[in-house]
C-alpha cells in the first residue's frame, strides 16, 4: 500500500518552502508599513458563511467548496477564500469598536475542489488584505497600490492593473436588466451562460467559451448611478496621481456576489496560462449581510503560488539559495562533546559574523570520509573539521566544499 499527497494539494519542501517564506515575510513587511494587522481565522468555517457572503450562483459555491459534516451534524466547510472569514472575525469580535478603520490582513490555505493544473490546485495559499470602514476612494487606491507593492517586493513589477466598477445596489439592477436584455437577444449560449442569464448575468462577461460571441456588450460605465461614477473616477485620479498604470476594462467582473462599485486584478504575462495573479474590490454590504454593523470595505488576495511562478520565471530566485549549510564533523570521536558545544555556539551566534546559517552535526557513529560524503549530499557548503592535532593548537580545519580547498583557522576567530 503506497499513499499520495491527494489530487491537487502538494508537498512544499525544500528550497520551494524557502520561496514561499520569502514570499510571505516581504508581505509582511508591505502590511505593516501600511498599518495592516494580520488575524488568523480559522481554517474551516459554518458553511452558510460563504454560502450567504460569496453568493450562490458563484463557481465557488455552486462546485468548488469542500463542504462537510461533523459528528454532531454541523455543515461546515474548509474556507475557499479569506474575507468572508475576516468579515466574520471582524463582525463577531465588534473590531469596528476599537478600530473602527480597521486594516487587517491574513495569509494561508484556502481549498476549492477545480481542475488541478499548473498554478491551479485544490489547496493553494492566498495573501490578502481587507480595509474596513473606509469608504472613500483613497481606501481602494490604497488596496490596489499595496498589491503592487508586494508584488513588486518580489520582483513581479511588469504587471498590468485592470479596473472596472460594478456600480451599487442602486445602479446595479438596471445594468442587469440591459444586460439579461442584451444576452437574450443571442443564440446558442454554453449550458453555463443559460443557467447564469437566471442566476447572475455579471458572469456571462468572463465566460471563456462564449466569449467571442458579446460584440456588442452594453456598457456598464453608463448605467452607473453619479455616486458611482464620481466615485470611479476619484479612483482612477488618485492612481493618476501617484503613477500607477491602469486600464479599465469593463468586461471585468468577480467570480464573488459581495462586490460592489470597484473591482480590480492583476495579471503578469509570466504566469503561464492563469495570468490573473491577484485580484480583489470593494464589498460595502458584506460585514452588514452577515450580521455586522453598516461598514464598507475593500480587500484583495494574492495567489501565492502563481505569484512565485511569475517570480520564478522573472528570474527572481536566480541567486537565491537559503542560508548557508555547514557541517561540523569530527575527524577524533574524542572530541565529539567540543564539535557539539561549537555547533550550538555557531548555531546561537553565527559564524565568522554571517549569522544567516544552518548547522549541521557533528555526528560520532561515521568515519571522516563518510561524514565529508554526508555533507555533500546536503550541500554544505563548509564542513569544519575537529581533528586532534590542530585542536591541539587550538585550531579547526575548514573545508570548502566547492572547490575542496581547507584552510586552518584559530577557535578563538570564529
Ligand atoms: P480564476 O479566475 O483563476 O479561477 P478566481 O477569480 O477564482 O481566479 P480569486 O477568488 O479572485 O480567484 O482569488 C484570488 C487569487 O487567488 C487569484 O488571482 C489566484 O492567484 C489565486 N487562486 C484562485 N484560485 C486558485 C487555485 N485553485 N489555485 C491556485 N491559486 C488560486
Ligand atoms: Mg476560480
Amino acid at each position: 500500500m503506497s499513499y499520495k499527497a491527494p489530487r491537487g494539494t502538494r508537498d512544499i519542501f525544500g528550497i520551494n518552502v524557502l520561496k514561499m517564506n520569502l514570499l510571505e515575510l516581504k508581505a509582511r513587511e508591505v502590511f505593516k508599513k501600511h498599518g495592516f494587522e494580520e488575524v488568523k481565522t480559522p481554517i474551516f468555517e459554518e458553511a452558510s458563511l460563504f454560502t450567504r457572503s460569496i453568493g450562490q450562483a458563484t463557481d465557488i459555491v455552486e462546485k468548488e467548496m469542500y463542504i462537510f459534516e461533523d459528528k454532531k451534524g454541523r455543515k461546515l466547510a474548509l474556507r475557499p477564500e479569506g474575507t468572508a472569514s475576516l468579515a466574520r472575525a471582524f463582525v463577531e469580535h465588534r473590531m469596528d469598536i476599537s478600530n473602527p478603520v480597521g486594516r487587517f490582513f491574513y495569509i494561508g490555505e484556502m481549498f476549492r475542489y477545480e481542475r488541478p493544473q499548473a498554478g491551479r490546485y485544490r489547496q493553494f495559499h492566498q495573501i490578502g488584505a481587507e480595509f474596513y470602514g473606509n469608504s472613500s476612494p483613497t481606501a481602494d487606491a490604497e488596496i490596489i497600490v499595496l498589491a503592487k507593492d508586494l508584488l513588486a517586493a518580489i520582483g513581479i513589477d511588469k504587471i498590468s492593473v485592470n479596473i472596472n466598477s460594478l456600480g451599487c445596489e442602486k445602479c446595479r439592477p438596471f445594468f442587469k436588466e440591459v444586460l439579461v436584455k442584451y444576452f437574450e437577444s443571442l443564440h446558442n449560449l454554453c449550458q453555463d451562460c443559460q443557467r447564469r442569464l437566471k442566476t447572475n448575468p455579471l458572469r456571462l462577461l468572463d465566460c471563456k467559451i462564449d466569449s467571442y460571441k458579446f460584440t456588442e456588450i452594453p456598457k456598464i460605465s453608463s448605467c452607473l448611478c453619479n455616486s458611482c461614477k464620481d466615485d470611479f473616477h476619484s479612483v482612477q485620479s488618485l492612481l493618476k496621481s501617484i503613477g500607477c498604470a491602469y486600464t479599465v476594462d469593463e468586461k471585468l467582473v468577480r467570480g464573488l456576489d459581495y462586490y460592489t462599485r470597484t473591482i480590480f486584478e492583476i495579471c503578469s504575462d509570466m504566469v503561464g496560462s492563469h495570468d490573473a495573479i491577484a485580484a480583489g474590490g470593494r464589498y460595502d454590504n458584506l460585514v452588514k449581510e452577515i450580521g455586522g454593523p453598516n461598514i464598507p470595505a475593500v480587500g484583495f488576495a494574492l495567489g501565492s503560488e502563481r505569484v512565485l511562478i511569475a517570480a520564478q520565471n522573472i528570474g527572481f530566485f536566480n541567486n537565491f539559495k537559503g542560508p548557508e549549510k555547514i557541517f561540523i564533523a569530527i575527524a577524533d570521536q574524542e572530541l565529539l562533546n567540543n564539535a557539539f558545544a561549537f555547533a550550538m555556539k555557531i548555531a546561537r551566534y553565527g559564524f565568522k559574523g554571517n549569522k544567516d546559517i544552518s548547522v549541521f552535526g557533528p555526528v560520532n557513529d561515521k568515519n571522516l570520509t563518510s561524514q565529508l560524503k554526508f555533507a555533500d549530499k546536503m550541500q554544505a557548503s563548509k564542513t569544519i573539521v575537529f581533528a586532534r592535532e590542530e585542536f591541539n593548537k587550538g585550531k579547526l580545519l575548514i573545508k570548502n566544499m566547492k572547490n575542496r580547498t581547507q584552510e586552518e583557522v584559530s577557535i578563538s576567530d570564529v
